[in-house]
């Protein structure tokens, strides 16, 4: 009994009120509060490699790959990336002469590589194919039409030398998009806000992704393939860096009508189940207001007999309006279901017939 009563006493290290050194060392790091994530003292330079998928893009791919070419020189110089650096041109099925330039630029410039997809699988799988297939410590995509100032790469490099994962490019404005693009973007960025969904205000397709967050998105083995959906889904440290979004270099847009609202369409369902949930809400809504006419009804018939009218518009009108909520519902489910049935196949998002 003496004995342990001594040996505690000894433990304290003597301190008078009674704190082990070990509590006293936890309570200094804490007072000295480490910040979130301390930059390194001096960024080392990274090895990059540049994702641009290309369809069609046959009229602005010499100047985009003159613009690479320029920005890898200044990302050189700039000790921010190292020589192993690769960019990757991704091949979406062009039906004109860009594979040709591809292998071209792939020939004439070591650092510059081609992906030629089976087929046109579209922007999103593109991407991916070029994201989860090459190898590098930050990944960059950009679109090929020059629209996404490459001058702001340097700053997305140096935002992920201070610690940022995922660094997303962001318009400032959209100047140069017509009304009308930019009203439907605007708002649908919004709609998919109020579905729950998680994306960055007017950030495309443009971004930083470091190796640990690409490894983690090759864990995510959706069909349904809505990018900017999905990387806030990963986690990790953010950054922004706004750039000021331009006309297309040459060419068309390869995004028409029909393709961008699939994407907006996939981007809610994909990610966000509360559209099912209306239309259950919808419904019971509606079961109830039903009952509640009823009721009407019958309180009309035993109140007053005589104004009772044999009705046309409360058998049609029901009629119609139930026939039209249901077959919403159903479309509703439809939907999902299709999507369900996709997800289930597990067919290969991508298929890569050549790489040069
Ligand atoms: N793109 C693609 N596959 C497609 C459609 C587009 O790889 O099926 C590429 C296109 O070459 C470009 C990028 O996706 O590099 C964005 O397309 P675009 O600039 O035409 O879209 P917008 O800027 O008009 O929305
Ligand atoms: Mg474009």
């Amino acid at each position: 009994m003496e004995g342990g009563g001594a040996d505690r006493g000894a433990g304290r290290g003597g301190t008078e009120d009674g704190t082990s050194p070990e509590i006293r060392a936890w309570r200094e790091a804490v007072a000295a509060r480490p910040g979130p994530m301390p930059p390194p003292p001096s960024p080392a330079p990274v090895v990059l490699a540049m994702v641009i998928p290309c369809y069609d893009e046959q009229e602005v791919l010499p100047e985009t790959v003159e613009r690479l070419a320029a920005l890898r020189g200044r990302l050189l110089s700039q000790g921010l990336i190292r020589e192993e650096s690769t960019v990757h041109l991704v091949d979406d099925g062009s039906r004109d002469a860009t594979w040709g330039l591809i292998e071209a630029a792939a020939r004439v410039f070591p650092w510059m590589h081609g992906i030629k997809l089976s087929r046109n699988h579209g922007h999103q799988r593109a991407l991916l194919a070029g994201l989860l297939t090459v190898e590098g410590d930050v990944v960059i995509s950009v679109d090929a039409d020059l629209q996404d100032d490459l001058d702001a790469v340097p700053e997305m490099l140096r935002r992920h030398a201070q610690g940022a994962e995922i660094v997303y490019g962001v318009r400032t404005s959209r100047k140069v998009d017509s009304f009308l693009k930019r009203w439907t973007a605007e708002s649908y960025y919004r709609l998919l806000r109020w579905f729950g969904i998680d994306v960055t205000f007017n950030h495309a397709d443009y971004r930083l992704l470091g190796r640990r967050a690409l490894r983690a998105l090759a864990d995510f083995g959706e069909v349904n393939l809505f990018l900017r959906g999905l990387v806030p889904l990963l986690g990790f440290a953010t950054a922004v860096v706004p750039y000021e979004r331009r006309e297309r270099f040459a060419g068309e847009s390869k995004y028409p009508l029909r393709k961008m609202l699939s994407l907006a369409w996939d981007g809610i369902t994909s990610l966000s189940s509360v559209p099912l949930r209306w239309v259950t809400k919808l419904g019971a809504l509606i079961s109830i207001l039903s009952f509640l006419l009823a009721g009407a009804a019958l309180v009309v018939r035993l109140v007053a007999p005589g104004h009772v009218v044999v009705g046309w518009a409360s058998t049609v009108v029901p009629l119609v309006f139930l026939g039209g909520v249901q077959l919403l519902g159903i479309g509703v489910l439809g939907e999902y279901i299709g999507k369900v049935y996709l997800e289930v196949k597990r067919r290969p998002r991508f298929v890569i017939e050549r790489r040069v």
